[in-house]
């Protein structure tokens, strides 16, 4: 009887000496997966990627230009959107904006929401985080001169970014945002195929990037027809910031 006892405390022992040493294993292994995690994980979407889409089932996208260069393609676009009452959002080099304050206030006017695409026409990679500071501040002091309002949004030029340029950014008060539909249109790929890029890729909370830039010479000439097509297929164009209103903020790579 006590050899069968003394055989049950020695088997409790060792049970429990078992599992003592399976809660130490476990817990070393968590904390091993929870710095694997921080290192391969370190941001929150919105601090890693850019702004590309509005999660919603909901018709509606957001029409935008950026806009660093020249004095015909602006007014040509502006006279298209104007009268077809289209609020798009613009994207202005600083500048390009304060050669041409009188071409962003007809923006203004035709209801279009005026951001920022910084003040160099660089790569953000290539700069400091002061640097990229000092160009959106730069830019920003332009764009607020003529329009009265603060850009809160940066489409960073040549769609260069990384996380480190997005919290740079971030720091001074920007959201990077690049587009969920790439018109092609700095390409000038050809008119139709500015057309079908938009017309077969436009999706619910689409941003679609298009350009009114001199450099760009197709784009006056597809904007009618996606315009109708758009339309057609039911969809709302809304300024960026109203495009937001419509669901959660998609931030991808
Ligand atoms: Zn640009």
């Amino acid at each position: 009887m006590r050899i069968h006892t003394l055989k049950y405390r020695v088997t409790r022992a060792f049970m429990a000496l078992l599992i003592l040493i399976g809660l130490v294993a476990a817990s070393f292994w968590t904390s091993k997966q929870a710095t694997i995690f921080a290192q391969t994980s370190p941001l929150p979407a919105a601090d890693r990627y850019s702004l590309r889409d509005v999660e919603t089932t909901q018709k509606v996208a957001a029409l935008t230009f950026d806009i660093s260069w020249g004095t015909v393609m602006p007014p040509k676009v502006l006279s298209i959107i104007s009268r077809d009452h289209v609020p798009v959002t613009i994207f202005v080099s600083g500048p390009w904006a304060s050669q041409h304050p009188d071409i962003v206030k007809a923006y203004a006017a035709a209801g279009a929401e005026v951001e920022s695409h910084g003040w160099a026409h660089v790569n953000y990679s290539g700069l400091s985080n002061a640097g990229i500071a000092e160009n959106l501040m730069k830019a920003n002091a332009a764009i607020e001169k003529i329009t009265g309002k603060r850009a809160t949004f940066v489409r960073p030029p040549n769609g260069d970014f990384n996380s480190r340029t997005i919290m740079a950014s971030r720091a001074v008060g920007y959201t990077t945002v690049t587009w969920g539909t790439d018109s092609l249109d700095w390409m000038n790929p050809g008119v139709p195929t500015i057309i079908r890029r938009v017309t077969t890729r436009i999706h619910p909370g689409d941003i679609i990037l298009m350009h009114a830039s001199d450099t760009c010479k197709q784009t006056d000439i597809a904007l009618p027809t996606i315009l109708q097509d758009l339309k057609a297929k039911g969809y709302k164009l809304v300024t960026l910031k109203q495009l937001l209103t419509y669901g959660k903020p998609i931030y991808r790579g």
